[in-house]
């Protein structure tokens, strides 16, 4: 008889853009082969060094359209002007074969997600101080001081949403950051509802004879 298969669990993380989210994802998978992450679309413009199916799958808009009214996608979003959204299908797949799933996405698509997944885990990252946050908006290099200030009103904008999230975690030190982040992770795979069915012999044999 073939064992049933536990459920991993959804992690859904948002960040102004800035805090050093997608950094610290990539140490998360780094540091925990269970983990995977989600590859959204979106109709935004490839940057310089990304690749289709890596960061993205890049799609037009008509595209993006078309997905969702075949109901693609677990959530979307229209983020500053880009439509951007989380396969439906992927997710539940990886889910359902045991692993743990990251998505990184905004807050408007973290709140659908809470709405449909109840048990998803939230977390928000932010910068430790506005000044920060310019410095690395300011840091990215080649934009027009214009694009800086349009990006720091939108940073501001994800931030009024931070306390809808389960947890928060305060990027100043890159690697306490990760740690607190996989730390989580941990923590979430101890719970007694995920430990108990791991663990049933055990606690019965601990149990004694009823
Ligand atoms: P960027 O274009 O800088 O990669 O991402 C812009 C914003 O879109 C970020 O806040 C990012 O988290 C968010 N984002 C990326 N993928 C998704 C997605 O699938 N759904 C939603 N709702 N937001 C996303």
């Amino acid at each position: 008889m073939s064992q049933a298969v536990e459920q991993g669990t959804l992690y859904v993380i948002s960040a102004p853009s800035g805090a050093g989210k997608t950094s610290l994802v990539a140490g998360m998978l780094r540091n925990d082969d269970k983990l995977g992450v989600s590859v959204s679309h979106t109709t935004r413009a490839m940057r310089e060094g990304e690749q289709d199916g890596v960061n993205y799958h890049f799609a037009t808009r008509a595209e993006f359209e078309a997905m969702i009214s075949q109901g693609d996608f677990l959530e979307h979003a229209d983020v500053f002007g880009n439509y951007y959204g989380t396969s439906q299908v992927w997710v539940r797949e990886t889910l359902a074969r045991g692993r743990d799933v990251i998505l990184e996405i905004d807050w408007q698509g973290a709140s659908q997600v809470r709405r449909l997944i109840p048990e998803c885990v939230s977390i928000f990252i932010v910068p430790p101080s506005p000044e920060v946050l310019r410095e690395r908006l300011v840091g990215r290099g080649t934009d027009a001081p214009g694009v800086v200030e349009r990006r720091l009103a939108e940073a501001t904008e994800e931030c009024r949403h931070a306390v809808e999230f389960d947890f928060l975690v305060v990027n100043d030190d890159f690697d306490i950051a990760l740690a607190d982040l996989l730390a989580i992770v941990r923590a979430q795979r101890l719970r007694m509802g995920a430990q108990q069915p791991r663990h049933r012999r055990l606690l019965a044999e601990l149990s004694g004879p009823a």
